[in-house]
């Protein structure tokens, strides 16, 4: 039997069904506006060989329209709760698996290899808000083998992934999006598209793989360590969130800021890409100064 899992009486009745309550926790706000997973399953399916992964089922409604279009859907769904009704809703599918874990925690890398092979993947899901950002995170510095991440988020969340580096919405998660794909807004969906309904509109994303990232740090590790402790305190001067991040004097920052051609009371939010890359070569620089001294 198919469901109908756009039409709120239909959902309404089957959680009912199955004595299911929301959990505000887990981020549990399940899409009932019909237009919304078709048009998010056609920008993750570029082909019908496509492989894709889906962070929280729900109860299938984005699920059901991704296995309509992909060859092989896995979806990784925390919640017990929904294992029972999820086996009725996509009783109707053979190219759909639940991975009932917690995405923060699963081994993707060996999770693509053992369910997708060498097919094409891409990931595709209406995000649990309270993860957005290590979820992101995560499929980005795993470096996995995917073309691109169709994700819903907080309109305010996509502000952020958005921007560009050095403007002021940016963040260390700007930074990753920037370093390792290519970010675009797709459309905007309103807070009365789910129930139950949350206190913030949604915008869907699209992030697209790069094969190579648009600045080459001599040291990769450094490079980040520098922007997450850029960013670690933001209202203060870069000056003092790298000296403290980094466990380097503030004379030895202040220093390497200026060889840069830095303002001395620069803020991290003002940092490009490039110059987020010369500022971690320097330091790359100077400790291996400093380790050889
Ligand atoms: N895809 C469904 C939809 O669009 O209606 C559900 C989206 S709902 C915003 C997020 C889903 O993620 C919920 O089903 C929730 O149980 C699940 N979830 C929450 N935390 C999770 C985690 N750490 N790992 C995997 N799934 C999680």
């Amino acid at each position: 039997m198919m469901y109908n899992l756009s039409d709120i009486g239909t959902v309404k009745r089957l959680l009912e069904e199955n004595g299911f309550h929301f959990s505000k926790s887990l981020g549990q706000n399940f899409l009932i506006d019909p237009e919304v997973c078709p048009q998010m399953a056609n920008e993750a399916v570029s082909d019908g060989e496509t492989g894709i992964i889906e962070i929280g089922a729900g109860v299938g409604v984005l699920t059901t329209e991704l296995a309509k279009r992909a060859e092989k859907v896995v979806s990784i769904e925390l919640d017990k709760r929904l294992l029972p009704i999820l086996s009725k809703t996509l009783c109707d599918f053979d190219n759909v698996e639940i991975v009932n874990e917690d995405v923060l925690k699963v081994d993707l890398k060996r999770l693509i290899k053992e369910k997708f092979g060498d097919r094409k993947v891409s990931v595709c899901a209406n995000l649990p808000y309270y993860i957005t950002s290590p979820v992101i995170m995560k499929l980005l510095e795993s470096k996995l083998e995917i073309e691109k991440i169709i994700v819903m988020v907080q309109k305010e969340a996509a502000d952020r992934i958005c921007a560009e580096v050095g403007d002021r919405d940016s963040g260390a998660l700007t930074a990753a999006v920037n370093y390792y794909s290519k970010a675009e807004k797709l459309f905007f969906v309103p807070r009365e598209s789910f129930i139950p309904s949350p206190k913030v509109d949604s915008e869907v994303i699209s992030l697209r793989l790069l094969k190579e990232s648009p600045v080459k740090p001599k040291d990769e590790t450094v490079f980040w360590q520098t922007v997450k402790a850029a960013f670690a305190q933001r209202r203060k001067t870069a000056v003092n969130s790298l000296s403290a991040g980094l466990s380097i004097e503030k004379s030895a920052v202040s220093l390497i800021l200026k060889e840069c051609g830095f303002e001395e009371n620069i803020r991290a939010e003002r940092f490009t890409m490039n110059d987020f890359c010369l500022l971690a070569d320097r330091i790359t620089d100077y400790k291996i100064k400093g380790e050889n001294r």
